[in-house]
């Protein structure tokens, strides 16, 4: 985590620049971050070595400084419909980071959330 205080400004801030991307029409194709190419939507992908897909997302708000978001917020996003807030987590239920598919993720809205699921599971932390 990058330790931002996400402030109620923060918050207005980003809801402005999610109903910009809505009204740029950045939500059409599965939540296209990836510069007008849809079907690319999974082109630009690796594994980063914690285990986790990075999809290439340069124009996503939250992409790390070489362009990519890790997939499994990706694929929550593209459930929900909208950006995660950066203190959004997604869990992997069953532990393994790799597998993204939407039955797979459950989504905590803070990492206390997360960690305190975690402890309950006597689980690694996934995220
Ligand atoms: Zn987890």
């Amino acid at each position: 985590m990058s330790g931002i205080a996400w402030t109620r400004e923060h918050r207005r801030r980003f809801s402005r620049q999610v109903a910009e991307a809505h009204r740029a029409g950045k939500y059409a194709h599965r939540l296209d971050w990836n510069g007008g190419h849809p079907a690319n939507w999974r082109g630009g992908r690796k594994t980063h070595h914690g285990g986790y897909a990075l999809v290439s997302a340069p124009t996503h708000p939250y992409a790390d400084s070489q362009g990519y978001v890790r997939e499994h917020r990706l694929v929550m996003e593209d459930h929900l419909g909208r950006v995660l807030l950066p203190t959004e987590i997604v869990h992997h239920i069953n532990g393994d980071t790799a597998d993204n598919r939407i039955k797979n993720l459950i989504l905590f809205d803070s990492l206390v959330g997360h960690l305190k699921h975690h402890r309950e599971q006597r689980r690694k932390p996934c995220a």
